[in-house]
């Protein structure tokens, strides 16, 4: 008998041992130029007509279950955002301040009265020796060499075709399913092999996914499908996995998605509203999708999941007018250094840690996912050849004591994305407490708001309130230095952009 007690005390023991020295799964999802207001979990203090719209269940039950962050931020555009979360740099210090595809080309046209400088149009890299890049450590490689099964699927665009960098392998991901230098999908339908045949380009063909050509399937359908495959692999295998589930939806190009598109034109949306509902909606089914699985699977009390999107909504090819912009109460979308173009939806759900359905008004910023993922791995001895800029958030999911109060964020963004109207193009940002000051380089102009009170940026305080002024702008100058940011040509005087606390400039105000 006592025997009996004995061994089944030893195996208690271990059972709870190894549970304790288990590794957490953890799945980043990263959704594409999805906006604030695109989904039905209400971001604001108050429900929009927009999350009244769009039908996002399954963001509804992550955010039942974990924490939502209302002041979440990226980047205006895809690469550097991306860069920032696998370098944990700013993009000032990474300088991959815009979106990559070509290699030493820079995609979009100097705006009128700039010449943007030589910015890193090559993207992230895994070695020290291609032309135009910033050479990294990237999170999934430090993962790997810590018995993590590190996963790629769907949209990369870390690094520019014929570079190592445009392949997730060479960053650090055992796997990589459908994932390359181009930052959007031929065509989201297996049927067309999500490829665009009338572009006669091979670019924007998604690599892989053979077994979906011919089939009626969504993409986004067909990248869960994959994901879950590898995820059952890395179980089999005895290895905690890292899932960096990047969809390409919900970027361009706009199709509907049949599983859901009818309830929208039920709605009486317009045609390329329903067809946007219906990528949110299907984006949204595969985080439940993946969701059911950990259930099933009985890992989801060891799995995180990090919620996040890239940009901000695609406002600028306004189609159908007011309709179509999808970041309001915010100002502008995609491109823009307003919160339209910035401020993200975010959930994070880490199982035991993360108080149910709570939610915090901190700011986080896309480049503290490096060290926040790393800590949740419980990764501490780790070198990398990048300066770290982010900070973890992990004691903020813990409820403990918080990231300081007067933290400052800077974006830097010497280049302008491309699309119509966005707003701004070309400009360097602080943001402190309530404060955000914004200065153009085009003209060496500044806006100054209190996004607590004015979220929308329409009141422009410069004129009131240039003490701040004057502090902020030291304040930018000070960083942008300090990081070796790049700076623009004015073409009008053939210098470069002066810094925002030139003394010159600020004499002005
Ligand atoms: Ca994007």
């Amino acid at each position: 008998m006592n025997f009996i007690k004995i061994i089944s005390i030893i195996i208690l023991i271990s059972i709870i041992s190894c549970k304790t020295t288990q590794k957490p799964n953890i799945i980043i999802f990263l959704v594409d130029d999805m906006g604030w207001q695109d989904t039905s979990v209400p971001f604001w203090k108050e429900k929009t007509n927009f999350n009244r719209i769009y039908k996002t269940p399954n963001m509804e039950r992550l955010a039942s279950e974990g924490m939502k962050f209302t002041q979440a931020y990226a980047t205006p555009v895809c690469t550097p955002t991306r860069v920032s979360l696998i370098s944990g740099m700013n993009a000032a210090r990474h300088r991959v301040t815009n979106w990559t595809l070509r290699r030493n080309i820079s995609m979009v046209k100097d705006p009128v009265g700039l010449q943007i400088p030589m910015w890193n149009m090559n993207g992230a890299q895994p070695i020290d020796s291609i032309e135009n890049s910033i050479h990294i450590t990237p999170l999934p490689h430090i993962l790997k060499n810590n018995n993590y099964k590190t996963i790629h699927v769907g949209k990369a665009h870390f690094g520019a075709l014929t570079t190592p960098g445009a392949n997730p392998l060479n960053l650090g991901f055992e796997v990589n399913i459908a994932g390359h230098a181009a930052g959007a999908p031929g065509s989201y339908y297996g049927l067309k092999k999500f490829q665009n045949k009338r572009r006669n380009e091979k670019i924007w063909d998604v690599p892989g996914l053979e077994k979906y050509h011919g089939k009626d399937i969504f993409l986004s359908e067909a990248l869960t499908n994959e994901a879950i495959l590898e995820i059952d692999k890395s179980i089999d295998d005895k290895k905690p996995f890292f899932l960096y589930m990047a969809h390409y939806a919900v970027h361009t190009p706009i199709q509907g998605d049949s599983r859901f598109e009818q309830n929208y034109l039920n709605k009486e949306l317009d045609s390329i509203e329903a067809k946007y509902a219906s990528m949110i909606e299907g984006m949204d089914k595969s985080l439940g999708d993946l969701m059911n699985h950990l259930n099933k699977k009985g890992i989801s009390d060891n799995t995180i999941i990090l919620f996040m999107s890239d940009n901000g909504g695609l406002s600028a090819h306004a189609r159908g007018g007011e309709k179509h912009t999808h970041n309001k109460p915010l100002k502008s979308g995609k491109g823009s250094l307003y919160e339209g173009g910035i401020r993200e939806p975010m959930i994070v759900k880490w199982p035991g840690k993360t108080k149910k359905a709570s939610t915090t008004n901190k700011p986080v910023i896309i480049e503290d996912f490096f060290s926040t993922v790393l800590e949740m791995a419980q990764i501490n001895d780790y070198k990398t050849v990048q300066n770290v800029d982010g900070i973890s958030f992990t004691s903020l999911l813990k409820g403990e004591i918080e990231i300081p109060n007067n933290r400052s964020f800077f974006w830097h963004y010497p280049n302008n994305w491309g699309g119509n109207g966005p707003g701004i193009a070309a400009g360097s940002v602080i943001r402190k407490g309530d404060w955000k000051l914004i200065y153009y380089h085009l003209n060496s102009n500044f806006e100054l708001f209190n996004i607590n009170k004015d979220i929308g940026e329409f009141k422009n305080l410069v004129s009131s309130e240039r003490d701040k002024l004057k502090e902020l702008s030291k304040e930018l100058g000070n960083y942008l230095r300090k990081v070796n940011a790049q700076m623009p040509v004015q073409t009008s005087t053939n210098t470069l952009v002066p810094w925002p606390d030139d003394k010159k400039i600020l004499n002005v105000y």
